[in-house]
């Protein structure tokens, strides 16, 4: 499948005419090819966006939800077409793809063109001597930039925010997982989207980054990839005063008191290490185990583990795909090899799988499990992102909090007793944006979403995204003399 880049509602080729091979994950076969994007595009795009600005800001809220409507109805007509074009791009199970991430996506576009009728801004009342009240005004043009991991989903987490609050975007996806966002790029234009509201361009950070992010006409920006990624946008922007938002990498704890329910957390914590082969960036790497708890919580979470079953990402009966890419799979294997050289002891898995044709080719790796390292080795604190995991004893409440945060990183966190007051008291001091209480996953999307320390600045989801991507302008009124 060869792709265009989306701009001013019509498909176009690159302007630099040079395209890049897009490999499917599990074959590692190159399926089509996509717009190697640069700055010409992106100016072409921002241009786009710039002239369309003015009409799409002024329809009405409930005008803009209508459209945005049938743009989530789009997505769920087509949902299984979505589903598994985001499986082929990205090497995650089918089954994951059709039941959480197109929904989801499906969803933030629901979620965004309700949540714009039910906005509201305030008024503080000063009494007789008058009042102030404050408008929220979209912006401009919003740089929307996503990663490969949950392709559709986090695309739409940011697209649909800012164009229900009435900016408009220019958009780029991974070009790692290229196909779901092209074929939003339809539904829009099928849905009624006017041309120019948002453009979608294709290409690489290094080819087209730094001419979206310091582009004149683009105020605002919100990013979701790797912290090291946030912070080269983070000081391209800083200067030019654009507002940011960032979404960035994680080392998330999982904390398992002895007097947790077993068998729940054992599923969970299953789930939780390894769902679409560990790369969410909620998914708990480092697996923390009341001392008491620790050989028996061994033993069943291995046996567990070892049972996955790692194929064919189209089947049902898969639990693990393939990881994203050739060099992603070299990365998690060279972490592995990192954390055998730090003393660590394989526990399970730690090795490539090799599958029959036609997947003979493709990335795919064995659930690992890791033991005997300590908190400070590189493979504790360095962000991984693939189906690896970590696991060591504690002996007190104080040693869990002091290793759950002794990283740079504070995304999620994971926390499993029956002791009600642990709960909160952990859950509390844990630095981390949000925490799971014997669950994981569990959110709803008003909750406002993002991480502290190096992962990330700002929030995302909910109604926090509308106040993102709108300014506010205060109107102070006084009422004069009686
Ligand atoms: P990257 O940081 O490599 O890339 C993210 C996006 O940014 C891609 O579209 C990438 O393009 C683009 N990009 C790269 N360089 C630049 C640049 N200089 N200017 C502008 N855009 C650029 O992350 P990954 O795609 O590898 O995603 C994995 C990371 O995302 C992990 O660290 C994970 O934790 C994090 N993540 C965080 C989430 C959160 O909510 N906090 C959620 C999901 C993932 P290209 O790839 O085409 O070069």
């Amino acid at each position: 499948m060869d792709l265009l880049n989306w701009i001013n509602g019509a498909f176009v080729e690159p302007a630099t005419g040079r395209y890049l091979d897009n490999v499917e994950p599990a074959t590692g076969q190159v399926y089509g090819r996509i717009p190697d994007s640069g700055p010409d595009d992106v100016h072409r795009a921002v241009a786009a966006a710039k002239a369309a600005f003015p009409a799409w800001s002024r329809l009405t809220a409930a005008e803009r939800s209508r459209i945005l409507l049938r743009v989530s109805d789009g997505i769920a007509a087509r949902l299984d077409e979505l589903a598994a074009a985001e499986s082929k791009d990205n090497g995650k199970p089918l089954k994951l793809a059709t039941t959480v991430d197109i929904p989801r996506a499906r969803d933030n576009f629901a979620f965004y063109a309700t949540a714009i009728l039910h906005d509201h801004s305030e008024t503080h009342d000063m009494g007789v001597s008058g009042f102030n009240y404050t408008l929220r005004r979209p912006i401009g043009v919003a740089a929307c930039i996503s990663p490969w991991n949950l392709p559709l989903y986090l695309f739409t987490w940011k697209i649909a925010p800012a164009l229900a609050a009435g900016n408009t975007v220019v958009a780029k996806p991974s070009e790692v997982t290229p196909v779901t966002a092209y074929l939003l790029a339809q539904i829009c234009a099928d849905a009624g989207l006017p041309n120019g509201v948002l453009n979608i361009i294709h290409g690489t950070g290094a080819g087209l980054g730094e001419a979206l992010v310091t582009h004149p006409d683009v105020p605002v920006i919100s990013f979701t990839g790797g912290t090291v990624t946030g912070a080269k946008i983070s000081a391209q922007a800083a200067p030019l005063f654009k507002k940011l938002s960032l979404e960035l990498g994680g080392k998330n704890p999982n904390i398992i008191f002895a007097d947790c329910d077993f068998d729940e957390m054992l599923r969970t914590t299953v789930r939780s290490s390894f769902a679409n082969q560990g790369q969410i960036c909620l998914c708990g790497s480092r697996i923390l185990v009341e001392r008491s708890l620790y050989p028996r919580f061994l033993q069943a979470f291995t046996e567990r583990v070892r049972a996955l079953r790692v194929g064919d990402p189209s089947q049902d009966s898969t639990q693990v795909g393939a990881v994203v890419s050739e060099a992603h799979r070299d990365k998690i294997l060279s972490y592995i090899a990192l954390a055998q050289e730090e003393g660590g002891e394989i526990l399970c898995g730690g090795h490539p799988v090799q599958l029959d044709a036609p997947y003979d080719k493709g990335f795919f790796i064995a659930p690992t499990v890791i033991a005997n390292l300590t908190q400070d080795c590189r493979t504790n604190q360095e962000e991984i992102f693939g189906p690896v995991v970590t696991v060591q004893p504690f002996d007190t409440e104080e040693e869990a909090l002091a290793l759950a945060n002794a990283t740079q990183y504070g995304l999620a966190a994971t926390v499993w007793t029956s002791n009600l007051q642990r709960a909160h008291r952990v859950a509390s001091e844990i630095e981390s944006g949000i925490v799971w209480v014997n669950c994981w996953l569990v959110r709803d999307l008003r909750t406002p979403f993002g991480g502290i320390k190096s992962s990330g600045v700002g929030r995302e989801g909910g109604f926090e995204a509308l106040r993102f991507f709108t300014e506010p302008k205060n109107i102070c009124i006084a009422l004069g003399a009686h």
